[in-house]
């Protein structure tokens, strides 16, 4: 038997974490890395946050879990919360990003189902996206490594190239559902929508009544410097999708919609056995207690715009390196000059400096720190950085 225990689909690099404490993780042999990939985007508040620990502990030891057959309390107070901060009137829980992806697709289609455009079954989707690993979220995106040897694929799916509205309003015909689209774009190479782009979905689904879907599982909840990234755009989406930071670390996911977006999503269309139970709910109002205090969002904008002025100024003295800067807030993202070095920078980073990243698309490395750093921890990002950068053998070309 060579095959493990564990599955192997993942390549699993040497780090081996056991505990967290901030923004610092810990390995088996007691070593230190500085967290700025946070779990992909995941521990919005770091390791181990008082707060967070605390809530799940005893709402663990009240709680755990009982079916959706019940009345929820926490699952309602939840939501009101959430609909109360953004654009939504109504909220799926889920405990994963993929699954949020699911509710989102079921929502559109029925949305036209029960109206006047049953054939409306079609969601237009863009090049480069990453929506999850469940056979709807892989049929929503055109990438091969994704999608080999598990067609035949969910029908219904058509693709644009990302920020390219003349090449989105084109494929818009009678079959047309809406779009689904992530307001900044993560795995695929942490590409902000431009406004133009984004807007114009916005207008081209009210022109012909379509919906916008914006997947916001990554750039969501905080992670731009504003509750949700949609806010940079001056548009409201009529469906997104959230997970990621919205449990800091408890899985947790959520499909939001305005009630006529939702209106097809009546008793028996949908349902979860885990999603939404109290444990998940504690989790969730942790992150909010800790998330809407006043100057949480400001915070997380003004470490963002000093990260990105370091980076700023360190790419000049590496320029054979690094081309550009890309996303917004704490999610940002460096272009590697050379193709295809942004994997080997990153484990160079981590094995020999310390510092954790995340690779993307694009030949990008990705930096998503807790959301909660302070200017130390952007200080200590930068050195090590830069001291990887001059350590870093670019791969010879012979
Ligand atoms: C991570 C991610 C997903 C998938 O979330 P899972 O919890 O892994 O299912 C979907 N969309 C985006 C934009 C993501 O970043």
């Amino acid at each position: 038997m060579t095959i493990t225990p564990l599955m192997p689909v993942y390549p699993r690099c040497g780090v081996r974490p056991v505990r967290g404490e901030g923004v610092y993780l810990y390995g088996e042999r007691g070593e230190q890395y500085l967290d700025f990939a946070a779990g992909i985007a995941v521990n919005a508040l770091g390791h181990g946050h008082p707060h967070l620990t605390k809530a799940i502990a005893e709402q663990a030891a009240t709680l755990m879990h009982v079916s959706n057959l019940y009345g929820s309390p926490q699952g309602e107070a939840l939501a009101q919360r959430i609909v109360d901060n953004c654009f939504a009137d109504t909220v799926f829980f889920t405990n994963s990003g993929a699954e949020a992806i699911e509710c989102a697709i079921k929502t559109a289609r029925r949305y036209h189902y029960v109206g006047d455009t049953p054939q409306r079954t079609k969601i237009i989707t863009f090049h480069n996206a990453f929506h999850g690993r469940t056979m709807g979220a892989i049929s929503a995106t055109n990438q091969d490594k994704m999608r080999n040897g598990f067609e035949p694929l969910l029908p219904g799916f058509a693709y644009a190239p990302f920020n390219d509205l003349e090449a989105a309003l084109a494929l818009i015909d009678d079959q047309t559902a809406g779009f689904m689209v992530e307001t900044v774009q993560g795995e695929g190479g942490m590409t902000a929508g431009t406004p133009e782009f984004i807007q114009g979905l916005r207008k081209a689904c009210d022109e012909h009544g379509l919906l916008l879907i914006l997947d916001e599982i990554q750039c969501g909840y905080g992670r731009t410097g504003k509750f949700f990234a949609y806010e940079h755009y001056g548009i409201t989406p009529d469906i997104m999708t959230v997970a990621k930071g919205i449990g800091g670390g408890f899985p947790l996911g959520a499909c939001l919609a305005t009630e006529e977006a939702a209106r097809g999503m009546v008793i028996g269309t949908h349902g979860s056995t885990y999603g939404g139970n109290p444990l998940a709910m504690a989790a969730g109002q942790a992150i909010l207690d800790v998330m809407l205090e006043p100057g949480f969002f400001d915070h997380v904008a003004a470490m963002g715009d000093r990260l990105r002025g370091a980076f700023e100024q360190m790419i000049p003295n590496h320029d054979d390196l690094f081309e550009e800067i890309r996303g917004k807030g704490l999610m940002l993202g460096i272009k590697m000059k050379e193709p295809a070095v942004a994997r080997d920078f990153v484990a160079h980073l981590r094995d020999n400096h310390g510092l954790l990243t995340v690779a993307a698309g694009e030949n990008v490395f990705r930096v998503l720190p807790p959301l909660v750093i302070d200017e130390s921890h952007i200080a200590e990002c930068v050195e090590r950085l830069s001291a990887g950068a001059r350590s870093f053998a670019l791969p010879m070309d012979d």
